[in-house]
């Protein structure tokens, strides 16, 4: 779950097994690689580049009045695929593989940048 401190609003959040280390996007309550159930919340740089992405033209109530907008998926440096959405995208700027960064979680979004 999220800490309400400021670390999980400017860091990338991930989980970590605590009997094995393999990191996972939350939620996660079992760890697919041994079987444990305890997990610790670790903080990623967040660099990676864009994995896939989506143009979302009917988004939840919430995000309406940005649409569109793209949403993705960013692999990280260490192989591990996050869901994100992307600061300075304009619908046709986001191409896979461009180089992103962390920015911020928002809103219950990780915030990718396009570098
Ligand atoms: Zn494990």
């Amino acid at each position: 779950m999220k800490m309400s401190n400021k670390d999980s609003e400017t860091k990338l959040s991930l989980l970590q097994c605590s009997g094995c280390g393999k990191q996972y996007v939350p939620p996660k309550y079992l760890c697919t690689a041994c079987g444990k159930t305890d997990f610790t919340e670790v903080f990623s740089q967040g660099k990676g580049e864009v994995y896939s992405f989506t143009i979302i033209r009917m988004p939840f109530e919430e995000f309406v009045d940005e649409a569109p907008y793209a949403f993705g998926e960013v692999k990280l440096d260490g192989s591990l695929v996050v869901p994100g959405r992307f600061t300075n995208e304009g619908e046709k700027a986001v191409k896979i593989g461009l180089k992103v960064s962390f920015v911020k979680w928002d809103r219950g979004v990780n915030w990718f940048e396009l570098t």
